[in-house]
């Protein structure tokens, strides 16, 4: 079967379904194909016992105006997040609350902090020089005591997303730079969608497009036009295409005549492996965070609870000795951290094993952190790229995913208007 179309957009989560939108907005006819069986991406709503809970993406920041203004568009709900009222720690083997390492610690911790903000503040003004660095080259670096070591690692878990090792520095600094220092990556964590992620995805993808489910493309030729293939052996033309599929995704497209050569090179390059278990605990305080080393789960944020039932999420990384879907694994890591909690339901999603995500939220690979930035995915031909992994703003939040789709539906239009 043959189709034609002004433009195609490979790819439904947010970055495509905006792409697609404006352009339909602006008189286009367009046509997403999309692998997965439901729009939203890397956003994913589900519910354990009534709760909504978030598998991919949760929440966004007050800078974020491109989330806020979809969600106004659609009429849909902000949910604010209160702020954290109480921490706890587990450092150098010891669940703790007040200070977040031992007493005798605190000139080692000092002394990281403000080698960490200066970094931060150099990696703003284009002056730092250890981008290639892993996390824990960096860390290591830093030469801190056990409990400060213990604590930079837990929190680089909320930045990284990938195993200290393989990931580049860049993830934790940048950030701290861009959010107003560590507390800052905490209380930016501000609001949601009330009514989810996928509810937001599914409204921009019923306004004036078309989306075809079930359709990954296996191929594409890009040259003054396009075509794209998909895996039942269907055949798209259009004017233009819309490239919106995660980094890693690249690889599984053949494109004749060829990737530009620094997107075939940066094609896989998301380090981000981030393992996140969204729980249901009884018997815990809401609204707190705990940070440091557990067992498989690192950086915790219990949220809202009804009857006493907490909605609690946990994030750690992809590892051989800790599987998220083992309830003995999950009530270890559990414990580690609130040993008065009792587990009572959890889920996840593999996005690292998922073949439409291969990984999670955009992370530098450590010594190739040069591999994401975003110049590498320019247009070409009759093509442009869109997502959150080539974001020129906002990179791996749903934000840079709404940047980036605006972004291509504007060179696309111009494209096709000249
Ligand atoms: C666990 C986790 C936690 C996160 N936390 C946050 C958070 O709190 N806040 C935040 O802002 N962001 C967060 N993110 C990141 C956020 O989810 C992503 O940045 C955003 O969803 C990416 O949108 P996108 O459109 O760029 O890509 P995606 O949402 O991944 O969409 C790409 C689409 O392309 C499709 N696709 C892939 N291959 C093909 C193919 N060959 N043919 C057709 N279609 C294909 C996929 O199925 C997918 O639907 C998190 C992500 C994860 C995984």
């Amino acid at each position: 079967m043959e189709s034609s179309c002004d433009v195609i957009v490979i790819g439904a989560g947010l970055g495509g379904l905006r792409a697609a939108r404006d352009l339909a907005d602006q008189g286009h006819s367009v046509v997403v194909l999309e692998a997965r069986d439901r729009v939203g991406g890397r956003g994913r709503t589900s519910h354990l016992d009534g709760r909504l809970v978030e598998l991919g993406g949760s929440w966004f920041t007050p800078e974020h105006v491109q989330v806020k203004a979809e969600l106004e568009r659609y009429g849909q709900a902000t949910r604010d997040f209160p702020t954290q009222l109480h921490a706890r720690w587990r450092t150098a083997g010891e669940l703790r609350r007040g200070l977040p390492v031992p007493w005798h610690e605190l000139p080692s911790l000092e002394r990281a902090l403000v080698q960490v903000a200066a970094d931060a503040a150099a990696y703003t003004a284009g002056t730092f020089t250890g981008a290639d660095r892993s996390a824990l080259e960096y860390i290591d670096a830093l030469e801190p005591t056990p409990g400060v070591r213990d604590f930079l690692l837990g929190w680089w878990q909320l930045m990284g997303g990938a195993p200290p090792a393989s990931g580049s520095v860049v993830d934790a600094i940048g950030p701290i730079a861009s959010h107003d220092g560590l507390s800052g990556l905490v209380t930016c964590l501000a609001h949601g969608p009330a009514g989810g992620w996928s509810a937001l995805a599914e409204a921009l993808a019923a306004d004036g497009i078309s989306v075809e489910l079930d359709a990954p493309v296996t191929a594409v030729h890009i040259a003054d036009t396009a075509t794209c293939t998909t895996a039942d052996g269907r055949t798209w033309h259009a004017r233009a295409v819309v490239i919106a599929v995660p980094v890693n995704c690249l690889p599984a497209i053949t494109c004749t005549p060829g990737w530009p050569q620094p997107v075939a090179e940066a094609a896989g390059a998301n380090a981000g492996a981030a393992l996140k278990v969204l729980m249901l605990v009884r018997g815990i305080e809401p609204h707190g965070i705990a940070v440091g080393v557990g067992h498989g789960l690192h950086w915790w944020y219990a949220d809202d609870a009804v009857d006493d039932v907490v909605r609690v999420t946990g994030f750690g990384w992809t590892t051989a000795d800790f599987d998220p879907a083992s309830r003995t694994d999950v009530e270890r890591a559990l414990h580690a951290f609130f040993p008065e909690g009792e587990l009572l339901e959890f889920t996840h999603h593999d996005w690292v094993g998922d073949r439409h995500s291969l990984g999670t939220w955009l992370t530098a690979p450590a010594g190739r952190a040069d591999l994401v930035n975003p110049a590498r995915f320019a247009p070409f031909a009759c093509a442009a790229f869109a997502g959150s992994d080539v974001a020129h703003e906002e990179a791996g939040w749903f934000e840079g995913a709404l940047v980036s789709g605006a972004a291509a539906a504007a060179q696309i239009h111009t494209l096709l208007l000249g």
